[in-house]
């Protein structure tokens, strides 16, 4: 049987990266991919009237060098994102709607001290090396802390953890009180050490063409090297000649294997040759599973009405919402809210996030065009959405995660300091490069 150089597991924007850098250096390459599509979190579609709809990750930050540098080779153009809409935010809070960017709903001393802690926590950031969190002094003790728990004790009133928490559901976080502090310092001292999540550091440019554009022209260039609808259920590991079995029983043999599995479908297969820390430590990350919800308008009519389309959503099932095109909303249900989605009758769902639209945008947003819906959490080929890291198990894991046992190789988004689009291209570029340099 024919051994090729490698055998990557996965079309995601990991594993495309990967391939295509192994390709270009003229390595024989074969793709297993799971569904029908490449992509994997990236993914799209249009509306009748031809716009682009994206399904799944979406927009990126300044500090993402290498997706940048691979969007600027694939010769596709980075424009800014909803981050540059004039208008304000909008707040769906317990208590009434709220505009303003600045947290209007809170008090002038609570907003002064959310704005301390941020002062606090990005110097803590700072002291931190997010390649290597696990070398700070302090990394079990901060690591076993939740985000809660540290800014109760550095005085956070009730309104200032309400707005952490309630930022938090407008990514669709897991909850403050169950995310480790050693792991969201590691998450924006990657991003220079600004502070608490912001949008204008994450968040500020997406790609024209439409962000799945990315994972299909590489996917495209890759051509018959992929086989679509080939889910792979075993790997093993062997000097030179390693295997990897299709649910079909269709076989790959290969000197090299690169995982680019998210964290769930990666915990389903059967792999031996690898050592059990190493499968440990794969098996141990975890997602904080979330729900897409896409609503597109005939315009942006929220502009008229003074609204930038940010919203932060305390009372409702969806956790916030942002621009993702024109007259086109996204959102997402956090996982903390998935229990009160899942109880919804399945022809009610839709209309009820509309009616959470319209609390907060007003009657005019309950004249959808269309509606999009897509449960990452419950695809069997994801089972999640991004990383996320419960107290403890970024110590628990230590500097395993991210590393690689050659020839088996482990690349894709959970591989980074969280679950984005950076974390699929930069580690499946590293592992490109080291595989060849081999
Ligand atoms: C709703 C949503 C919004 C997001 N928003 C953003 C954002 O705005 N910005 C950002 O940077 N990131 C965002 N993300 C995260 C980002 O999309 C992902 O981190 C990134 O695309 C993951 O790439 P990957 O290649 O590591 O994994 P994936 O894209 O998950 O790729 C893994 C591939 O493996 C395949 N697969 C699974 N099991 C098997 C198997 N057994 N055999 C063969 N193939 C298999 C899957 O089908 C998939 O194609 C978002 C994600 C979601 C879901």
């Amino acid at each position: 049987m024919h051994i090729h150089d490698v055998v990557v597991v996965g079309a995601g924007l990991a594993g495309l990266s990967v391939a295509r850098d192994l390709v270009a250096a003229g390595s024989d390459v074969v793709v297993t991919e799971a569904r029908a599509r490449a992509g994997g979190r990236v993914e799209q579609t249009s509306t009748a009237d031809g716009r682009l709809v994206q399904l799944g990750g979406e927009v990126i930050g300044d500090f993402h060098t290498s997706y940048r540098q691979l969007v600027a080779e694939l010769g596709l153009t980075i424009v800014p994102s909803f981050t540059d809409i004039p208008g304000e935010s909008t707040w769906l809070m317990r208590h009434g709607v709220f505009r303003g960017d600045d947290m209007p709903w809170m008090s002038t001393a609570d907003r002064t001290v959310y704005h301390r802690l941020n002062t606090t926590f990005a110097n803590m950031a700072a002291g931190l090396n997010p390649d290597d969190p696990w070398s700070h002094p302090d990394a079990v003790a901060l690591d076993r802390m939740s985000v809660g728990e540290w800014l109760r004790s550095e005085g956070a009133s009730q309104d200032v953890l309400r707005a952490m928490e309630t930022r938090t559901f407008g990514l669709a976080e897991d909850s403050i009180e169950r995310r480790s502090l050693l792991a969201d310092l590691r998450k924006e001292a990657a991003a220079g050490a600004h502070g608490f999540y912001d949008y204008d550091v994450w968040e500020s440019s997406k790609v024209l063409e439409g962000s799945a554009t990315v994972a299909l022209t590489m996917a495209e260039d890759l051509g018959h090297r992929i086989h679509y609808s080939t889910p792979v259920m075993s790997i093993d590991i062997k000097p030179e000649n390693c295997r990897v079995t299709a649910v079909s029983g269709e076989t790959f043999r290969a000197r090299n294997v690169v995982s680019a599995l998210p964290a769930g479908p990666l915990r389903d297969l059967r792999i031996t040759g690898v050592s059990d820390e190493r499968l440990d430590s794969l098996h141990r990350q975890q997602h904080a599973p979330a729900v897409k919800y896409v609503p597109v308008y005939e315009t942006s009519f929220w502009e008229s009405q003074g609204q930038n389309g940010t919203g932060y959503f305390e009372s409702a099932i969806l956790g916030g919402t942002w621009v993702q095109n024109d007259g086109i909303i996204s959102a997402l249900v956090p996982v903390d809210r998935l229990g009160a989605y899942n109880a919804l009758p399945p022809n009610r769902r839709a209309a009820a996030l509309r009616d959470e639209m319209v609390l907060a945008y007003g009657d005019a947003a309950a004249n959808t065009q269309a509606e999009y819906i897509r449960n990452w959490g419950a695809d069997p080929w994801t089972q999640g959405y991004i990383t996320s890291w419960r107290p403890g198990e970024l110590t628990a894991m230590g500097p395993l995660h991210g590393s690689h046992e050659p020839p088996f190789w482990v690349v894709g988004s959970d591989q980074w300091v969280c679950g984005y689009m950076e974390g699929a291209v930069r580690t499946g570029r590293q592992a490109a490069q080291s595989i060849l340099a081999r």
